[in-house]
């Protein structure tokens, strides 16, 4: 959607396809970090975006095996938000379409599902996809593959994956909330375990992060020990646990990381977790995602006014976001490792793993994961032309 609006807002025509009929679905994370509201800015959007429905988080805490630890202070940061601004992830895609929808050149095609590619002498020409009322070919000078992290157009392009394996899956489920419940965390750690709880206004998005493969064994325990497990993290819940009092209403999401050797081919660039999938640590993927929209529109915007794109330019994209990229996912992968289930998990009830306790006891040092998950390795700033 992003790189939709900024290549729109350049005068470039731009078909935008959606499979669902509208963003509303939960397992969507809702982070909009200071590098995002810092774009917003420059496109002049940010007033606006900030009158939409949001929480502001100026200081990112977690709870370590039962202490509150400060991870991340945002305060100092050089961008005109200091915070993380909390916003359901259709409420943002509804801002901005409804934005690029201004933009003569925009169109937002919903309930259309890409199946396939066209091809032409090996170059990628359009897209076949499936609506309400039959299938239809849409040829373009580029398609951008930003269909996430089960992406039919790389598969289509038979693009080599890389997979980094991932020892985690999330269960997630909505849990009520009342009005004196504590604010807004990182997470609850405990002893190789973690609980996400992300504040929806009036309930918790809960995301309860299990070992890999283990769901089954879980439900085979049953549900009132999971209830318990919820509780025996954050114990304001208790008396709402009971609210899951039947499977189907928490529901299992593999996580994963991996990331694409090439990108590009002819006629085709693939973007955000399409891309590169992203795990939910740090809550970083939906910045990055729009981090490479961005850099799309900078570096091809100018070029597709006048028509097709050549290899090379697709291949500039890849090399200027690659690295970020790596650098993130390599983070991640050390957190799944190391602080989720690994070493850094603490040995004993209260004790706190040795960065938690350098967190806690060096607040300068609060602003380095603040830059990391704020503003990530290389932000981007528009720099793609208004056709206004
Ligand atoms: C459990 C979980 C929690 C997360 N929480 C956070 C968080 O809090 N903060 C954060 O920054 N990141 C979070 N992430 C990561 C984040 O969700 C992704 O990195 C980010 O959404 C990637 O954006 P994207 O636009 O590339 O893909 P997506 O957000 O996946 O968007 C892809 C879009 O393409 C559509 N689509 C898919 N296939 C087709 C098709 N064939 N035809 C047409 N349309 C199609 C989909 O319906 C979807 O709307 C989380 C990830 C997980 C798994």
């Amino acid at each position: 959607m992003m790189a939709g609006y900024l290549l729109a807002r350049a005068g470039v025509p731009v078909a935008v396809l959606e499979k669902h009929a509208d963003f509303n679905r939960d397992f969507r994370g809702d982070t909009i970090h200071p590098s995002t509201l810092e774009l917003m800015y420059e496109l002049g959007l940010l007033d606006e975006f900030l009158k939409q429905p949001h929480q502001e988080l100026r200081e990112l805490r977690a709870v370590v095996n039962g202490q509150v630890v400060p991870v991340a202070d945002f305060r100092k940061l050089p961008t005109r938000c200091k915070f993380i601004a909390f916003m359901p992830q259709w409420d943002f895609l509804n801002f901005l379409s409804n934005h690029a929808k201004r933009f003569p050149t925009f169109q937002l095609h919903m309930e259309t599902e890409v199946i396939d590619l066209l091809m032409e002498d090996s170059r990628v020409t359009g897209v076949r996809a499936t609506t309400r009322s039959g299938e239809l070919e849409i040829r373009a000078d580029l398609v951008i593959g930003a269909d996430g992290r089960h992406s039919t157009v790389h598969t289509r392009a038979r693009f080599k994956l890389s997979e980094f394996g991932v020892p985690i899956d999330v269960l997630w489920m909505r849990i009520s909330k009342k009005q004196d419940d504590p604010k807004q965390t990182l997470g609850f750690f405990r002893h190789g375990k973690l609980v996400v709880l992300l504040d929806r206004d009036d309930y918790w998005q809960c995301g309860f992060v299990i070992p890999k493969g283990q769901f089954d064994e879980i439900k085979a325990r049953g549900l009132a020990q999971f209830q318990n497990d919820i509780v025996s993290f954050a114990g304001f819940l208790r008396g709402r646990v009971s609210e899951l009092d039947d499977w189907s209403k928490i529901k299992l999401l593999t996580v994963q990381v991996n990331r694409l050797t090439n990108w590009c081919c002819e006629g085709l660039l693939c973007i955000g977790d399409s891309a590169h999938a992203m795990s939910p640590a740090g809550g970083v993927g939906i910045n990055l995602a729009i981090q490479d929209a961005v850099a799309t529109a900078n570096l091809l915007a100018e070029k597709l006014q006048r028509g097709p794109v050549h290899i090379g330019d697709l291949r500039t994209v890849q090399a200027r976001r690659e690295w970020p990229t790596r650098l993130i996912q390599g983070m991640q992968i050390f957190i799944h490792r190391r602080v989720v289930t690994g070493r850094m998990s603490g040995e004993t009830k209260t004790s706190l793993p040795f960065v938690f306790r350098l967190l806690k006891w060096f607040p300068i040092l609060r602003q380095l994961p603040a830059r990391f998950i704020g503003l990530g390795p290389r932000p981007e700033h528009v720099r793609s032309p208004s056709a206004a």
